[in-house]
């Protein structure tokens, strides 16, 4: 058995690694649903775990030398456990997409009705789009953001539910920068006997920070992705209560995964004690400040911020006031060639199309862990109104590009 280095072995996919290193350094992460994790979170993942089968849950696995493998496991469903204040976990789901699977699989049969927020308003694949295997599975209505405020159309909602009769109700969401009122939901679940899964996979850092409503003892399920704002790396989790630990853990495994991925497993052990750490509190809080001051300067500049401003980690732009001519997708462009890494997006009331839509979504996560506070943070909406005010202006573009070089100096990432 030979040690050898990725450099050793495939010098093309290290030449890669070490170029997406260097990228990830040297520019501005604020795609919404990214993060950097630790370099012990990343320690943990590319661990010799990844060599092991454990399928089952801890005590009960279906292979020989599952030792190790329980106490990583256990150790990752303690800390969900106390982050969430919740009843039950399962730490297995490779995804956030294999999380809301899992509780799908749980309590739908083929046919049944999800009720879920339309992609276009913030909703997400997994969430019943006729793309995705929801769509093709179950039967599908969607409500709305209010057109005039961008909030959940919290009426909208209750009427279509009582027309509808959903099996299943989902909240939580990819592009939506307001709390979410989950009570409010779980209320009209409980009227039309709907179940209610809150999909919090974009904010179960800041939910487990107390920096955001928690749907945790309201909703029967709560899912999440843990490479978010929790920072723990790529995977998911099911969060509920002991009343259906017995329908979800089946529905994760064998229902629809084979193996977990034990070395993400352990990631999300790592991330997870990071998280239980008073400075993640802080972190968290700081992460909703920077995007407040974000969104702040932003409209300062004359950008049209979608329900007006944020209470979470992101803002949704909508360019259609404030530059009419120019789409989400050159705005992105725009932005990566100077350092500045976030999405196009569609908006409520989209008139353009997904693939090149009218909005573009800030997040400021990955900004908050390099070290950014407000400051750093209405300096980067300046930037991004130079850019975009100016996307066919090399010479402005190459200004905040060197500006950019500065800030990503100053505030360093991996070693
Ligand atoms: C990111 C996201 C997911 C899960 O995505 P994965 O890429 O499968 O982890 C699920 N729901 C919402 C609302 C999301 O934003």
């Amino acid at each position: 058995m030979s040690y050898d280095t990725v450099r050793d072995v495939d010098p093309a996919v290290a030449e890669a690694l070490t170029a997406e290193r260097e990228r990830q350094n040297d520019t501005l992460a604020m795609i919404a649903s990214e993060n950097h994790v630790s370099e012990a979170v990343m320690e943990a993942q590319s661990s010799e775990l990844t060599n092991k089968y454990a399928e089952g849950y801890p005590g009960e696995r279906y292979y020989a030398g599952c030792e190790h493998a329980d106490t990583v496991e256990e150790l990752a469903i303690e800390r969900a456990k106390e982050l969430w204040g919740a009843e039950h976990v399962n730490v297995q789901p490779h995804s956030g997409t294999q999380a809301n699977m899992g509780v799908y699989l749980a309590v739908l049969d083929p046919g049944d009705k999800i009720l879920s927020l339309e992609l276009e308003h913030g909703g997400h694949l997994s969430h019943g789009h006729p793309a995705n295997f929801t769509g093709q599975t179950y039967e599908v209505e969607q409500y709305q953001v209010d057109a005039e405020t961008g909030y959940i159309d919290y009426e909208g909602l209750e009427e279509i539910a009582e027309e509808f009769q959903p099996d299943i109700i989902v909240s939580g969401y990819s592009a939506y920068p307001r709390d979410i009122e989950f009570e409010e939901i779980q209320r009209v679940a409980d009227d039309v006997d709907a179940y209610h899964l809150a999909d919090i996979a974009h904010t179960t850092g800041l939910v487990a920070a107390g920096v955001h409503s928690s749907p945790v003892g309201v909703a029967d399920f709560v899912t999440g992705s843990t490479h978010k704002t929790i920072r723990a790396g790529r995977g998911g989790i099911i969060i509920t209560t002991d009343e259906h630990a017995d329908d979800i853990d089946p529905a994760v495994f064998p229902g629809g995964q084979g193996g977990p991925l034990m070395h993400n497993v352990a990631g999300k052990a790592v991330g997870f004690k990071e998280a239980l750490e008073p400075e993640f509190d802080e972190y968290a809080q700081q992460v909703v400040d920077n995007a407040k001051a974000l969104g702040e300067r932003m409209q300062e500049h004359g950008f049209s911020l979608v329900s007006g401003g944020t209470d979470n980690h992101l803002v949704l732009v909508d360019l259609r006031e404030s530059h009419p001519d120019t789409t989400g997708k050159e705005a992105e462009e725009a932005l990566e060639e100077v350092g500045i890494v976030l999405n196009a997006n569609t908006v409520p009331g989209e008139t353009r199309s997904a693939f090149n839509p009218s909005g573009i979504r800030a997040g400021t996560p990955g900004l908050t862990t390099r070290g950014f506070d407000e400051e750093a943070c209405r300096e980067v909406a300046d930037l991004i109104y130079r850019v975009v005010d100016n996307h066919d202006d090399e010479g402005v573009k190459s200004e905040v590009s060197e500006r950019i070089d500065e800030l990503t100096d100053e505030f360093t990432l991996y070693e």
